[in-house]
């Protein structure tokens, strides 16, 4: 069986999903194959997401196809592209309806494995905070983060969450859009 296969069928976290308000099973969401040389590293599943079983078919995925300047078909090619989030499946919801972070158990699980099994990826680009942790080491706030882009560029671009509760962060950090996400779409185009 593949590494991916093994993901596929994990329930580690079984019991946690069982106690949260959405008293859901795992699901897990696995989207990549070892000739991937483009990583997208994502935070959980959504809702919408533990749904479809494929990776951010959703909002977030539509402002996230956007930034990068990929149509759908390229997004969902596997072979060059692969989706690994920091928790491979839905979080859940606590009692006050706020989104649960990824289970820190399936990175200690399965990550080192997924990069292991990725190999001298071309171009990896963490979103949101959890992912930019992984990937960099950054101990710092997302804004600090994402200011620093150039310290990684052109093998590493660290994202914002695409989500809708981040459009005020986007109205306040222009320069995300008017100079990050160009050098992005570039690096990603050369790539292609
Ligand atoms: S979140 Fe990760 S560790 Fe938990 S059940 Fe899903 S795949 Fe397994």
């Amino acid at each position: 069986m593949s590494l991916a296969d093994d993901i596929s069928t994990c329930r580690l976290c079984a019991g946690q999903f069982a106690a949260t308000a959405t008293h859901h099973a795992p699901r897990p969401v696995v989207w990549f194959r070892p000739s991937a040389r483009i990583l997208i590293a994502g935070q959980a599943p959504g809702a919408r997401v533990h749904e479809s079983g494929w990776p951010f078919t959703d909002p977030s995925g539509d402002r996230l196809r956007a930034w990068l300047g990929l149509d759908e078909a390229t997004f969902y090619d596997r072979d060059r592209i692969a989706i690994v989030p920091m928790g491979f499946c839905f979080p859940g919801y606590d009692a006050r309806g706020a989104d649960i972070p990824p289970p820190l158990i399936c990175r200690e699980t399965w990550h080192d494995r997924v990069m292991a099994e990725l190999g001298d990826l071309d171009l990896i680009v963490p979103v949101g905070l959890h992912a930019i942790r992984y990937h960099t080491g950054h101990r710092g706030s997302l804004t600090e983060a994402v200011q620093g882009w150039r310290a990684h560029a052109p093998r590493l671009f660290p994202l914002p969450h695409p989500s809708w509760r981040n459009t005020a962060w986007l109205k306040k950090n222009p320069w995300f859009e008017a100079e990050l996400l160009p050098e992005l779409r570039t690096r990603i185009r050369d790539l292609l």
